[in-house]
């Protein structure tokens, strides 16, 4: 896991996307839009972004974990309910097998 840009330690909990549920809600990401008021020590968190993906018309979601610092406000927004919280470590080891397409340093170990 890489150093937390934001946190000087690991966050409890993390943000997990499936992206078979995501919509990317046709183009305008209510997650990204949300995470982007998330701040810490004036700075953006910005820890969710969308990513091309081949097979859908619209670009998926995907977290970059050392960037967000669990608040949970983007699963509570998701309107496809495909956001949940998990505790860290779990959102580690399930990211994977729910993230169809990756995007680096998201799912880097
Ligand atoms: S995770 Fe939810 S809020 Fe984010 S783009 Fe996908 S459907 Fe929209
Ligand atoms: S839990 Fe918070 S920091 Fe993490 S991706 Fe969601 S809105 Fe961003």
């Amino acid at each position: 896991m890489p150093e937390h840009k934001f946190l000087k330690k690991q966050p409890k909990r993390l943000a997990v996307v499936d992206q078979a549920a995501c919509t990317g809600c046709a183009g305008s990401p209510a997650c990204v839009i949300f995470c982007e008021t998330v701040m810490v020590k004036n700075q953006v968190v910005d820890a969710i972004r969308v990513v091309e993906a081949p097979q859908n018309p619209f670009e998926l979601a995907v977290v970059e974990y050392d960037k967000c610092i669990g608040c949970a406000l983007c699963a509570k927004v998701c309107p496809w309910d495909a956001i949940t919280m998990y505790s860290h470590d779990e959102a580690l080891e399930i990211a994977p097998s729910v993230t169809i397409i990756p995007h680096r340093p998201a799912l880097a170990s």
